[in-house]
């Protein structure tokens, strides 16, 4: 039995103040939740909240006593050096943060991250003893073009070359965020997301094996909330969710939280 993985990515927003009310309201919330508090506890739900850089600290410190995961948003793939603005993996290490996300939509398209670069990312991220949670999706343009396996399928297989299965099942996670459901209101159906979750989980078993893809936890994001959770959480090949908007609010992240047990 796979572990469901429930992500909040903040973007940019909440800097360290709002972020150290979340995490006391999010605990006050956590405190009535028995069913919760439960689940992650044996282990079958993970929750995880990636949060702005300058929040990183603050959130690992208000967090320590709360079940949950802290992670970057984005690293650089050097240690060090001159690369003014960055953030690398061993200083997200050394705060305490252990996930972090690696090509998502917004660092593809408005940063023009290359698949080649997340690779680089991926290797940096592992290399450093974090959790790589690789995002890959399809715009618009994409899907309508008939282009959207295609797509997947190279942003899947370029952003982990050289990963074995071993690390791609225990130390990543991918998660399918079509571009044009992120922030825009618009969800993938339950089985348009699963359709494609379900093409990423058949091409972990084509490029590395069955168990690999039998283990792989992948999550599907794009305009999750608290009344779609169910539906998509139910989908056979999906794990878990990446949210958004959604996961701004400690109330509405819990509710999502609930609704995926
Ligand atoms: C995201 O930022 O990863 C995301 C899925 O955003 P939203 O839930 O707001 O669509």
């Amino acid at each position: 039995m796979r572990r469901k993985f429930i992500a909040g990515n903040w973007k940019m927003n909440h800097g360290p103040a709002a972020t150290s009310e979340f995490f006391s309201k999010f605990g006050a919330e956590l405190k009535d939740a028995k069913e919760v508090q439960e689940a992650v506890a044996a282990g079958t739900e993970e929750i995880a909240f990636f949060v702005p850089a300058v929040s990183l600290l603050t959130a690992v410190n208000v967090a320590k006593e709360l079940p949950v995961i802290v992670g970057a948003e984005n690293m650089h793939w050097e240690k060090s050096g001159a690369f003014t603005g960055e953030t690398s993996g061993p200083m997200i290490t050394e705060i305490g943060a252990t996930h972090v996300l690696i090509g998502h939509s917004e660092r593809r398209h408005i940063f023009r991250e290359t698949d080649e670069e997340l690779n680089k990312k991926v290797h940096a991220a592992i290399e450093c003893g974090l959790v790589a949670v690789l995002c890959v999706g399809e715009t618009l343009e994409e899907r309508e073009g008939g282009k959207a396996f295609d797509v997947i399928k190279r942003q899947f297989v370029e952003g982990l070359k050289g990963i074995d299965g071993e690390t791609l099942a225990h130390k990543m996670i991918i998660a399918y965020e079509p571009v044009w459901a992120i922030g825009t209101g618009k969800t993938a159906s339950d089985a348009d997301a699963e359709e494609v979750c379900g093409f990423i989980r058949g091409l972990a078993k084509e490029n590395f094996c069955d168990k690999t893809a039998g283990e792989l936890i992948i999550l599907y994001g794009g305009s999750v909330k608290a009344d779609n959770t169910k539906g998509i959480i139910s989908q056979a090949d999906i794990d878990g969710v990446l949210v958004g908007g959604a996961s701004l609010k400690p109330d509405s992240f819990m509710q999502i939280v609930k609704n995926a047990l």
